[in-house]
């Protein structure tokens, strides 16, 4: 994988701003979740899976990845959504457009509709592989520690040191692998996760226990628990809730740079980066944004403006 472009923004409260862009991963309108699914496919395709079972709502751009490799591949793809999400984002149209079964369950009875349609797969003479919502599990760490090394790898190239990298968090994969790049790198940069749903102690805990899960799997076990900087101060209410602040944001950053972010994740993240810099009264830094993807989203948000 070409290592994605970092690109130098304008100064953010007395700050050098920098963005990566993971939006521009060349796959399916790209974000992290392009970068997890190609270590996925990987293994499935060692394991000759053929056929691929994941989770998520409606507007999750893990699902659509997922339908869309599994289609240019020839896989058959089972997506597990919640009901009483009915909303026909693009996200959703484009998983129907590649042929993805969706199969809809109400939100208490997912992890047993999940185990019912691997045995119904396996039964028809199937090989199904199953990924976690969100890409979650070790092989989801793994692309960002490899982004991790990316970033170090910028960084020597241009003699210049990000003291922050900010990026929005969810499920928290994609902060523990970084965190784990971090360590392994006996690295320095702080790394601050965006909640855009999750409370502190729950989303915080997973995380940790992610980084312990990658890390054991080297054979390493330490309390990593100082590496968790993950911030739920600007949730907004919950997932996919947005404010005034974030679409003015928003659209800020679209006409300014003419990057797309979106209400969900990337727009909260950046705007809660930029409160996050004020509130700390951090100066003279330089800080790295991590654009973690999600353009369908952004095309959804300016459906309704
Ligand atoms: C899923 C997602 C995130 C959150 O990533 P996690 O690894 O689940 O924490 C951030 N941004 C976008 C655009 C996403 O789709």
């Amino acid at each position: 994988m070409n290592p994605t472009l970092i690109q130098k923004l304008e100064q953010l409260n007395g700050n050098d701003l920098y963005i990566k862009r993971d939006d521009l991963l060349p796959f399916s309108f790209g974000g992290n979740k392009a970068r997890k699914a190609v270590y996925f496919f990987e293994e499935i395709k060692k394991e000759k899976s053929d056929c691929v079972v994941t989770y998520g709502s409606n507007s999750s751009n893990h699902c659509r990845i997922i339908a869309n490799m599994a289609a240019s591949t020839g896989l058959k793809c089972v997506v597990i959504s919640p009901e009483g999400d009915e909303e026909k984002t693009f996200n959703l149209k484009m998983v129907d457009c590649f042929g993805a079964e969706v199969i809809r369950t109400p939100l208490s009875s997912v992890s047993q509709t999940i185990n019912n349609v691997m045995d119904d797969l396996r039964k028809q003479g199937h090989n199904p592989y199953f990924i976690m919502g969100g890409g979650h599990g070790n092989l989801g760490t793994q692309a960002y520690v490899d982004c991790f090394s990316e970033i170090t790898d910028y960084e020597n190239k241009n003699g210049i040191k990000f003291d922050y990298i900010f990026h929005a968090s969810g499920t928290g994969t994609t902060q523990a692998g970084l965190i784990c790049g971090k360590i392994l790198k006996n690295a320095t940069n702080e790394i601050v996760g965006i909640s855009i749903a999750r409370n502190k102690e729950r989303g915080g805990k997973v995380i940790l226990d992610s980084v312990n899960e990658y890390m054991a799997s080297l054979g390493s076990s330490k309390d990593y628990s100082m590496h968790v900087n993950f911030t739920d101060d600007y949730i907004t209410g919950g997932y996919g809730k947005y404010t005034a602040e974030i679409d003015d944001t928003i659209k800020k950053v679209l006409v300014k740079y003419g990057i797309p972010l979106n209400r969900t994740y990337t727009g909260k993240a950046f705007w809660g980066m930029k409160e996050y810099l004020k509130k700390s009264d951090i100066c003279g830094k330089n800080v790295l944004f991590i654009h973690t993807g999600g353009t369908p989203l952004f095309f959804d948000y300016l459906k309704e403006i």
